[in-house]
């Protein structure tokens, strides 16, 4: 772990110019800004750095808006992509009257998280990970776009989203190499067009610090890929999380591509998931593993129950945006039903049987997606686990079948995930004490969540008429 010590000795060594201080807005979009080396003193890890708070989405009034920026040392890299050698740090967000961490801090909610847990007693470790998936488009300007490129109306449409293997299949005569619909998962190059973009990311994150364990082409054709972290800490995974997007983008930059973490950017194929696999461990031994159904303990089982029964809940958090939920809807291998399953994919729980090591043995919630914040995403799951635990609440029979294929009998007695953006909301309004416990979620971020989302994002879309509104009338 470094240092404030060894951060300025890294600084020396490295022949660092700039210090960039970065923290995570309240919807999830990494913020920064840049001093040059000389202004970094050790008193500053312990005395922070003021900047004004009210143009921050989601925080303080404009009449209480100086804040202090505190850099963690064992978070600091070297950025990979600035011109002058930098070096970056993670921020707390402080009140530089009350030296009291901010309640709005969304990294602040996940250390509280972490702390709660501990002093349940139930463990000392939440193992977080995610698998997130995104899509890398060719970046064109708009002004070179066709003009209704934002118009997804059916499949053959499609091809005016510009993915990138789309585009090349579509626009011209070659169809050589085309990835088939839905066979992007995941035939090797020529057929994978992407493989060298990826292994650049790859290698960058492993450069930045961040342990990778693969690559690869996802489902969707146009572009979409995955990159899988090896699992960490529930504030350090959050924290890598930012790095990992940021590396994402700036590679794509780089090449002319962008990219998007927006979970179902094209109508018509696969969205992109960040399914979150989440274990609980005491004294370093495995809270999952038993003997119960899948090789789970009681406490796996119960995690589980806390998981359905909190989902409409935590889904506020997890699957945050309007677009969460055209993702979430069958037939495109996201979970639609509350259910949990060993074997199929389309329950919102899986317990992965890859490994018989007590220590593999994990839940794997598949409705996140990487629009979310992910301190306050982690943060909520890791919250109803807990009170699964604490109140055995028992998530009842598995559902070993495929979902997606059921009677409408049986199916109806299954429940659905949100089928929007406010229906999740609605459900966090009622249902969140699990969350403020330990003081994790206070009211004041439940109520904010819900009435910036609420505002912003619900109402905002519901108010301007939407492109399929001109193809429908
Ligand atoms: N893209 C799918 C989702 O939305 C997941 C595909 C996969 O990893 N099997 O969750
Ligand atoms: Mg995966
Ligand atoms: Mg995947
Ligand atoms: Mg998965």
């Amino acid at each position: 772990m470094l240092t404030p010590q060894d951060v300025l000795a890294l600084c020396r060594e490295r022949g660092v110019r700039a210090v960039d201080l970065r923290f995570m807005d309240f919807p999830g979009l990494w913020q920064h800004f840049t001093i040059p080396v000389e202004k970094l003193e050790e008193e500053i890890f312990e005395d922070g750095l003021g900047f004004d708070g009210s143009s921050i989405r989601g925080w303080q009034a404009i009449n209480e808006s100086d804040m202090l920026l505190v850099p963690q040392a064992e978070t600091a890299f070297i950025d990979p992509f600035t011109e002058i050698t930098t070096l970056c740090m993670i921020c707390n967000i402080q009140d530089p009257i009350t030296r009291e961490d901010y309640t709005r801090d969304p990294r602040n909610v996940a250390r509280k998280a972490v702390n709660y847990l501990k002093s349940t007693g139930i463990a000392d470790t939440c193992y977080i990970g995610p698998e997130a998936e995104f899509f890398v488009f060719d970046d064109i300007r708009f002004d070179q776009a066709p003009q209704h490129s934002y118009f997804f109306i059916d499949s053959n449409e499609a091809q005016w989203n510009r993915g990138t293997d789309m585009k090349r299949a579509g626009d011209g005569p070659n169809l050589g190499y085309k990835l088939r619909h839905k066979e992007g998962y995941f035939p090797v190059p020529p057929a994978d067009q992407l493989m060298n973009l990826r292994n650049e990311m790859m290698m960058t994150m492993i450069e930045c610090g961040l342990d990778v364990e693969a690559q690869h082409h996802e489902v969707a054709t146009a572009g979409q890929s995955e990159i899988d972290l090896k699992y960490n800490d529930l504030v350090q995974m959050a924290d890598d999380m930012c790095l990992f997007k940021y590396i994402i983008k700036n590679v794509a930059w780089k090449h002319n591509k962008s990219v998007t973490f927006m979970p179902k950017p094209l109508y018509g194929d696969n969205g992109s998931g960040m399914h979150t696999h989440i274990s609980l461990w005491k004294g370093g031994q495995p809270l999952f593993a038993g003997g119960g159904y899948a090789g789970l303990s009681d406490e796996a089982i119960y995690a589980i129950g806390g998981i359905l029964t909190h989902a409409p809940a935590i889904l506020a958090f997890t699957n945050p945006t309007t677009n969460s939920y055209k993702r979430l809807v069958p037939g495109y291998e996201a979970p639609v039903n509350l259910a949990y399953s060993q074997r199929n994919r389309s329950a919102a729980c899986r317990i992965p049987m890859y490994s018989p090591s007590p220590k593999a043995k994990r839940i794997e919630f598949r409705c996140p997606d990487p629009s979310s914040n992910p301190y306050l995403a982690f943060s909520a799951l890791m919250m109803a686990v807990i009170d699964g635990i604490q109140n055995k609440i028992h998530p009842g029979e598995p559902l070993d079948k495929d979902i997606y294929d059921l009677e409408p009998e049986e199916l109806a007695k299954v429940p659905s995930t949100p089928g929007s953006l406010g229906e999740a909301l609605a459900a966090l309004s009622r249902d969140h004490e699990f969350l403020l416990r330990g003081d994790v979620f206070t009211q004041d971020v439940i109520n904010t969540w819900i009435t910036y989302k609420q505002k912003n994002e619900v109402e905002a879309l519901a108010l301007r008429p939407h492109p399929y509104e001109f193809c429908l009338y």
